[in-house]
């Protein structure tokens, strides 16, 4: 399909694409490839070799060590979205997912009201957020990512300002709903994700129905061995290839 992104080979996974057309919505099928055609680095468009994998919404101090240790036995690194307000809550897990090689991208401060632009209070909570990841870690995080992909201009802006870069997703798994399963959450990956693409999934139920985050735990094994069979490694943003400009300007 046109609204597809174009590089890479396809993702064959065991649920059939029936399946994944029940749970998928008008925003699933055209905001991710519209933003693929016009904005491919803002998409996270890399090198249709490799899949970036990334979670939003953490850390979890429940969840987040599952997904950790599931990460290391498949033997894959990702970039993990965090909330400020989580990672001076639980500076253990954060440090925790540094130390097992993974890499951290800033989602904002709360997940509250992102629907509600304000370009002030946007730009101290991002730079708070960068801040305590960046004394947490003793690293600059280097990715933002604002919750449900609403980057207004105030928050674009933010992000320059605390020299973040603004990085979205091509396919998810839509695994933030009650009913979601694994084979869902897989069929619903499969639809969308190329080589090339920004896998969103989700290591907490933090902004969430309670427990979802199992469907996406369940889901992970299948969807990184249909990633190896179709030729395509899994890594972090930071080895996706993403562009070296920012799209919108
Ligand atoms: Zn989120």
């Amino acid at each position: 399909m046109s609204d597809r992104p174009r590089a890479g080979r396809a993702v064959t996974l065991v649920a059939p694409v029936t399946a994944a057309l029940a749970h998928i919505g008008p925003a699933a099928t055209w905001l991710p490839g519209l933003r693929h055609r016009c904005f491919p680095a803002l998409a996270g468009a890399g090198r249709p070799d490799h899949v970036a994998l990334t979670f939003d919404d953490g850390p979890d101090p429940v969840s987040t060590p599952r997904f950790l240790d599931l990460l290391d036995a498949l033997g894959v690194r990702a970039t993990f979205f965090v909330l400020g307000e989580s990672v001076v809550r639980y500076p253990a897990q954060v440090r925790e997912t540094v130390r097992r090689g993974h890499e951290l991208g800033v989602h904002g401060w709360s997940h509250d009201r992102p629907w509600l632009p304000s370009p002030g209070r946007d730009a101290r909570e991002l730079a708070r957020a960068a801040r305590a990841v960046h004394e947490v870690t003793g690293r600059p995080p280097r990715w933002y990512r604002p919750p449900y992909g609403i980057l207004t201009s105030g928050r674009w802006a933010a992000a320059r300002r605390a020299r973040l870069r603004p990085v979205l997703w091509t396919a998810w798994g839509r695994d933030w709903t009650a009913d979601a399963t694994p084979a869902s959450v897989r069929a619903t990956v499969a639809a969308d994700l190329r080589g090339g693409g920004t896998l969103l999934l989700h290591d907490t139920d933090r902004a969430a129905a309670p427990g979802c985050w199992h469907a996406a735990l369940g889901a992970l094994p299948a969807i990184i061995g249909g990633c190896h069979d179709a030729g395509l490694a899994l890594g972090p943003l930071s080895e996706h290839g993403v562009g070296t400009t920012t799209d919108p300007g």
